[in-house]
């Protein structure tokens, strides 16, 4: 897995820090969006600081390697920008869930047809928002 990462990093011109290896690793076995304070808890043991992590969290995004997710919470949260899914937030708990089902390419021509401003659509992100069965249960 390792390997891959480093091959990741190169493929988009970044050298194979440590730290961008610890960060991406991360990604790479978790199957949830991750912040920028859970990265660092997660990477407690390899004394990688706040400011490194915030660093190379934007670095990654900007080269495409992951992207942002907005999860409606007060910190930004970032993925591996390669697969393509969509999540589904408890907004109780911060669950989330994931789901590979995606519909939006089926109406970006309709979009694309109604819109007085755009020519054409490169991509998209969605993620929706409920109350999981867990908080259901005990509100
Ligand atoms: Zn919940
Ligand atoms: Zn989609």
């Amino acid at each position: 897995m390792t390997s891959d990462l480093k091959g990741l990093l190169r493929t988009k011109g970044f050298k194979a820090t440590p730290s961008r290896l610890a960060v991406l690793s991360l990604f790479s076995n978790e199957c949830g969006p991750i912040d920028a304070k859970l990265a660092l808890a997660k990477l407690k043991s390899k004394k990688i600081n706040l400011v490194t992590i915030y660093r190379t969290l934007s670095s990654l995004e900007q080269a495409g390697v992951l992207k942002k997710v907005d999860l409606q919470r007060e910190s930004v949260h970032y993925e591996l920008s390669e697969n393509h899914h969509h999540h589904v937030v408890c907004t109780h708990c911060g669950k989330t869930e994931s789901f590979e089902t995606c519909e939006i390419s089926s109406i970006v021509g309709k979009i694309l047809k109604n819109s007085p401003q755009f020519q054409s659509i490169s991509g998209h992100s969605l993620e929706l928002f409920g109350i999981c069965k867990k908080c259901a249960s005990t509100a």
